[in-house]
């Protein structure tokens, strides 16, 4: 989120801009496993980066989301105590929040359960934050990357850094497929950041990954909550959040495990963790709607901040490091701050002419049509001059073969099952992808003119097929 944030920022000027993943489509890493909060901006330490950046943030998401097509929803946020220690943790929190300026209100039981009728007995009062919400964080992404694009940005996926050297012209990337000469870089790595960091000669940071795990239940029960529901704060983090997700179904989690290596497996104690937590909030037998379970790894930094800017002893490299929550909220502004820092060396350096904003500049993009969305005449339209948005392949979530299609033509377009999930949610609903898994394979091997048992799920190492039976196997 963060790198296709400054790609968008930086396609703003007259430069030659590209975005470089390791991952072949974007958006693949912490960005597509969170909780998907617009936090109010009443947690961070106020004074921290966390703290300034998370508020403009939000200030940012209200605008962008708007300019870039991407789905948000501001439901408010209440952080919920159950005993007079949480009573007065929530306390403190308003205390934040009003250095913070933001709006936050301290609320007893029964305003509470105006609000919120499913609450446990035990909670006695809470903090609401009404400046806060649900984000779609894929369609951020995507729009983000997609905007640069169109401003003519480029983009190279499954490409790794794996060296830097200073040359008298800036710097020498040295990546898993080629040398790349560039007079910037900026490091957005997530997880790996302080990798990019050390590879630029600071070993000063260190970032450790913290794993949240989560599940996701059936739509069926997404009205229990009207707000996102968190417990008072916990050493490791907020807690075990209780919400719905931009599209309606109920989430709960994450908790919080310091690994000692990136590792993205669910275990059975943690998702039995996550059911606990989430019962504290809404006693309620979560277990009979369990839909999906994934979990994500959070950017803990070493200093407790977020860290960026210039590197000390790499001329022309910007870091943006230990970015954990609420960096899917602050993303924009830690783009703007980035690129703030940029242009002040560029100015200083009598570089004027790359500061100055590209006259045809254009902030907006679009997603596709959704069927899902479209008026009945919209629909009619749709299908008449498309008919493939007649034809249903997701029937949980009523995804049309257009949205498909359109999901892997777009720019950047999806190249396997799970981008196209992420573009337009085919498999995300009850059955996860057990009636539409077969279609989705065949539209994608069709639109890429490639083999059925070359599509993959996520990634290289995920192929659904072994061979198409109807060709000879070979082995007769
Ligand atoms: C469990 C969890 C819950 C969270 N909940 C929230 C929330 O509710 N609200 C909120 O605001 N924030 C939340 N966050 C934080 C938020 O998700 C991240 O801060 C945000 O997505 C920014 O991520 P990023 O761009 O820094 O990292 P990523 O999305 O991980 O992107 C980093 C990219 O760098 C690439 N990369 C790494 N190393 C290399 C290399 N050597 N060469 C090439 N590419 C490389 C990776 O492939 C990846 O695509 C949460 C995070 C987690 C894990």
């Amino acid at each position: 989120m963060v790198g296709a944030a400054i790609f968008r920022e930086l396609c703003r000027f007259p430069l030659r801009v590209l975005l470089l993943d390791q991952l072949h489509d974007v958006g693949g890493g912490a960005s597509r496993a969170n909780t998907a909060i617009l936090h109010g901006g009443f947690d961070p330490l106020p004074g921290t980066l966390m703290s300034s950046l998370n508020v403009e943030g939000l200030r940012l998401w209200s605008s962008w989301s708007r300019q870039l097509d991407v789905e948000v929803e501001w439901c408010g946020s209440l952080v919920l105590a159950t005993d007079d220690e949480e009573l007065a943790a929530i306390g403190d929190l308003c205390l934040r929040g009003r250095k913070a300026r933001v709006p936050t209100v301290f609320l007893l039981r029964d305003a509470l359960l105006n609000r919120e009728p499913n609450l446990a007995a035990e909670v006695k009062g809470g903090l609401f934050a009404p400046v806060s919400g649900l984000i779609n964080p894929f369609q951020a992404v995507i729009a983000l990357v997609g905007n640069g694009l169109a401003n003519g940005g480029e983009l190279a996926l499954g490409e790794r850094v794996l060296g830097l050297r200073k040359i008298p012209e800036g710097i020498e990337v040295q990546t898993s497929k080629r040398t790349l000469p560039t007079r910037f870089l900026f490091n957005a790595a997530g997880v790996e950041a302080d990798h990019l960091m050390h590879l630029a000669g600071e070993d000063w940071f260190s970032i450790t990954p913290r794993r949240g795990q989560y599940h996701v239940l059936d739509k069926s029960i997404g009205h229990l909550v009207r707000h996102v529901l968190f417990p008072a704060p916990r050493k490791l983090g907020k807690g075990i959040v209780v919400t719905r997700t931009i599209h309606g179904n109920l989430m709960i989690g994450p908790n919080a495990e310091d690994l000692d290596e990136s590792d993205l497996l669910t275990t059975r104690e943690g998702l039995q963790a996550v059911l606990a937590g989430a019962k504290k909030l809404i006693p309620f037998p979560f277990e009979r709607y369990l839909v999906a379970q994934f979990s994500g790894l959070r950017a803990v930094s070493s200093t407790g901040d977020f860290h960026l800017g210039p590197a000390h002893a790499f001329p022309g490299v910007f870091h943006a490091a230990g970015i954990k929550s609420p960096g899917l909220t602050a993303a924009p502004a830690i783009a703007r701050r980035l690129v703030e820092m940029w242009q002040e060396r560029m100015d200083l350096a009598g570089h004027k002419e790359v500061i100055a904003q590209k006259m045809d500049w254009d902030p907006t993009f679009r997603f596709p049509p959704k069927l899902s969305e479209c008026s009945l005449g919209d629909r009619d339209r749709l299908i008449r001059e498309n008919p493939s948005y007649g034809r249903i392949v997701c029937r949980c979530e009523g995804i049309s073969e257009g949205e498909v299609r359109e999901a892997i033509r777009m720019q950047p377009g999806a190249t396997d099952l799970d981008g196209i999930k992420r573009r337009c949610r085919p498999t995300t609903g009850r059955c996860q992808g057990g009636f539409c898994t077969p279609r989705l394979v065949e539209i994608l091997a069709q639109e890429r003119g490639a083999p059925l048992s070359s599509i993959t799920k996520f990634g290289e190492a995920s192929r659904l097929t072994w061979r198409d039976n109807r060709e000879p196997s070979g082995c007769e």
